[in-house]
């Protein structure tokens, strides 16, 4: 039986449905913004293996320091214990974020936004307030654990769910244009009173359809929060590690948040690992004689020493100027390769920060990640050997920063013929015209 045949035998893939899942692709090998199959297929990784890989794949940076780290110390209990490599990862955040004072580690994207979300319930709790409200913005994904799925949007992802989770204050997504709607009913909102805090994906709404929106509003909504003491959190899980140009997305604005949730480019992708750095104000509020007042939250492999060290060395990375000149090249060609899709793609919505570039279709269905167009859309181009995975009838191109440049122009070429080809059927073109 070969790898594809075991694998079904045995596995159950995740955000899959199992009936007519077509044989997952065995893969081998990873070499900068490849991924190379069982019989040397090469696949062009355009979405960073779910927006986690910054650096190209098996980076031999991140693999010496990890494998240095393996044979010195793997993980130590992390409870009244601790390494060097979790003190100089959590040193090094902090630099990053100069507003924040501490760092809690855990597992992935969805539980450091639980350490986030229950360390905001606590903060008011510990100083004696009742406060059990989240402000959040319609359309957001901020995991899939419960608390993390209560603050995102409710839809067909925890549709089975719905009734365990707990609510929360939703306000319009600050669509361009629309941003004044936005601001007003987070202002009506404010009007209530036990609001804890407030939580964003900055700037960009990934699972959403990678929608974007401007630095100015996110100032605006973080300038009216603090106004009125709610606490603030970014979830920075896919924006963050120059995913939008810049280290962090909240790098673009000067009102900093109060908690920061990172995950995905944290190691570079190499490891699973969570960060949640939180200011000293939120931290002093969990110092005292009364033990009830302890953060009583902790994993079995909390600040994992190889992760940490996969992070260390991630960060080296980041301190080297050809990574920024890599991020750069990416962000000034999608700069140039948006603003000719506009003039040309009628049948297409173009968004772009950073190293990321996005094409709504427009589509008869609804704009939503169970359009019936992904499948086409994914299938097109993995024809030629390109993992472009859309969201619903979003295609997005997120590469490694490391993606040559013959590659990346591959790529705008082969999303430039999709969306200029018949591949698109007459119908909804004639729609697209009449927009
Ligand atoms: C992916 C993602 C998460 C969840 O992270 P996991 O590691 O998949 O649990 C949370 N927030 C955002 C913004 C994400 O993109």
């Amino acid at each position: 039986m070969n790898l594809s045949a075991r694998d079904k035998q045995v596995i159950w893939h995740p955000y899959t449905q199992i009936k007519g899942a077509v044989d997952a692709i065995p893969i081998v090998k990873g070499e900068g913004s490849y991924l190379i199959d069982e019989s040397g297929n090469r696949y062009l990784d355009a979405i960073s293996s779910w927006w986690v890989n910054t650096h190209g794949h098996a980076h031999p940076h991140i693999a010496k320091k990890v494998s240095e780290q393996l044979h010195t110390l793997e993980h130590s209990i992390f409870a009244g214990f601790t390494h060097p490599k979790a003190v100089e990862l959590a040193e090094r955040i902090l630099e990053k974020l100069p507003n924040q004072s501490r760092v809690f580690f855990s597992d992935n994207g969805s539980t450091a936004v639980e350490v986030a979300l229950k360390m905001a319930f606590q903060y008011w709790s510990n100083k004696g307030h009742e406060k059990n409200k989240v402000i959040v913005l319609e359309g957001s994904y901020h995991g899939d654990t419960f608390g993390s799925m209560s603050v995102s949007a409710r839809g067909g992802f925890n549709q089975p769910f719905e009734q365990f989770l707990f609510d929360v204050l939703p306000i319009p997504f600050p669509k361009k244009g629309e941003e004044e709607c936005t601001i007003l009913a987070l202002k009506e909102v404010l009007q209530q009173d036990g609001i804890s805090s407030i939580i964003v994906e900055p700037l960009i709404q990934g699972a959403a359809g990678m929608r974007m929106y401007s630095p100015e509003v996110l100032e605006e909504l973080f300038t009216l929060c603090r106004e009125r003491n709610v606490l603030i959190i970014a979830d920075e899980v896919m924006t963050g590690f120059g995913r939008t140009g810049k280290l962090f997305a909240t790098d673009y604005i000067e009102t900093k948040p109060d908690l920061v949730c990172m995950s995905k480019g944290l190691t570079g992708g190499t490891m699973a690992l969570g960060l949640t750095a939180a200011t000293s104000q939120i931290y002093e509020a969990f110092i005292s004689d009364d033990k009830l007042k302890t953060f009583f939250h902790g994993h079995s492999f909390t600040a994992n020493a190889v992760a940490c060290s996969a992070a260390c060395a991630s960060l080296d990375l980041f301190d080297e100027q050809q990574t920024w000149d890599n991020i750069a090249r990416i962000e000034i060609r999608f700069a140039k390769f948006a603003e000719e899709m506009k003039t040309t793609a009628l049948f297409a919505d173009v968004r772009h920060i950073g190293t990321v570039i996005a094409f709504e279709l427009k589509t008869e269905g609804e704009s939503s990640y169970f359009n019936n167009k992904r499948e086409d859309i994914y299938n097109h181009f993995f024809e030629k050997k390109i993992i472009l995975r859309p969201l619903g009838n979003v295609i997005y191109f997120l590469p490694p920063y490391c993606i040559e440049q013959e590659d990346l122009e591959r790529v705008l070429k082969e999303i430039k013929e999709y969306l200029l080809s018949g591949l698109i059927d007459k119908k909804e073109s004639i729609n697209a015209w009449n927009d």
